[in-house]
């Protein structure tokens, strides 16, 4: 047996990115999380090849000191929590420190960026989680992220990627719940030179649906503002008549952070189901407000699953609250008249 050996940093963070990077749709959604989280009110993403070897997103928010850029890539490193205490408020997207060292780690990354301080922007490349260059360059207030060739320095991970077009699939999806996740910011997205969304940033969430899933479904919405044991719940909930074949539809965010909950699902298909033919599934966009410390999102790396510390009065709150607005008379007519 060989000695035991501290591997270098290079191979930790390679075996590190794993987790947090799987696909190019990773990568996407950690840079715009980045760019939400600098306040921007704009952000544009491009890909090309499905993202695998061409990622550009640019955004007009706070921009990363000159002082700070290289400490921003390295693992642990973050300006969003100071201590493990924070983690019960938090109200970034960001919080672990681990996307910018575990994106450089893999890629052909490069940065520019400026804050709205300083009088030069800086340009930042690192490679396979070297770094090459740190200068001075003109530049815009904000930021913009190059990323080339993923996992091309980890050829077994780059062989699992799925097709181009499969990943700008997976892409657009991502997009499309940041983008309902945050009506106040404009999303630019553009695949192989052609654009595939916009939302207008106006703040509204209707509008943002509207941009995304069109006219026939924002026509038939219901808007629901519902509080029940500290668990606020707005968004819009789909009229029965535009019910849908899968689960696709159900969409939960949940202190402004796209989540999957079975838990969630079920209490919403369970309101529903008076008003639904079987194997039918309703459209709804669901926000929830909670309690920081109500909810640990500190779960999984890519922080998609969470854990509510009050499981039975989630499903509880969003029961009634679907149910009570389904129930409202106007509605109800309507669905007997359709009948
Ligand atoms: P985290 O988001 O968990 O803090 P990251 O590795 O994603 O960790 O980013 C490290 C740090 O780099 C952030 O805490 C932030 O200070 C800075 N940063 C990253 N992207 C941007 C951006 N688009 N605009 C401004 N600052 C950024
Ligand atoms: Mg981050």
């Amino acid at each position: 047996m060989p000695h035991i050996q501290i591997l270098n940093q290079i191979t930790i963070d390679k075996i590190a990115a794993g987790e947090v990077i799987e696909r190019p749709a990773s990568i996407v959604k950690e840079l715009v999380e980045n760019a939400i989280d600098a306040g921007a009110s704009l952000v544009t993403i491009e890909i090309k090849d499905g993202g695998i070897s061409f990622i550009r997103i640019t955004d007009n928010g706070s921009g990363i000191e000159r002082a700070d850029v290289r400490n921003a890539f390295l693992r642990h490193s973050t300006s969003k929590i100071q201590n493990v205490e924070d983690l019960a408020y938090i109200s970034s997207l960001g919080f672990r420190g681990e996307a910018l060292s575990s994106i450089a780690a893999v890629t052909q990354t490069e940065l520019i960026t400026k804050t709205k301080e300083e009088m030069n922007g800086t340009r930042y490349v690192i490679e396979g989680g070297q770094e090459k260059l740190l200068e001075d360059t003109g530049a815009p207030n904000g930021t913009t992220f190059l990323i080339r060739q993923l996992f091309y320095n980890v050829p077994a991970r780059r062989k699992f990627l799925k097709t181009p077009m499969t990943e700008a699939g997976h892409i657009q999806d991502l997009l499309m719940h940041l983008a309902l996740s945050h009506p106040e910011v404009c999303f630019q997205f553009i695949n192989n030179g052609q654009e595939k969304l916009r939302t207008s940033g106006n703040g509204k969430l209707k509008d943002v649906i509207y941009q995304i899933y069109g006219r026939d479904v924002a026509a038939n919405l219901l808007d629901i503002d519902f509080e029940k044991g500290g668990i606020h719940i707005t968004g819009y909930l789909g009229k029965p008549v535009i019910t849908r074949g899968n689960r696709n539809f159900e969409n939960f965010f949940v202190n402004g952070r796209y989540v999957k909950s079975s838990m969630i699902s079920k209490s919403v298909e369970d309101a529903y189901k008076d008003f639904v033919m079987q194997h039918k599934f309703p459209f709804v966009v669901l926000h929830f407000h909670v309690n920081g410390e109500e909810v640990d999102v500190n779960v999984h790396p890519t922080k998609m699953e969470l854990r509510f510390q009050k499981q039975q009065e989630v499903y509880s709150a969003v029961f009634e609250g679907v149910h009570r607005k389904l129930l409202e008379p106007e509605l109800i007519q309507k669905v007997a008249l359709s009948k």
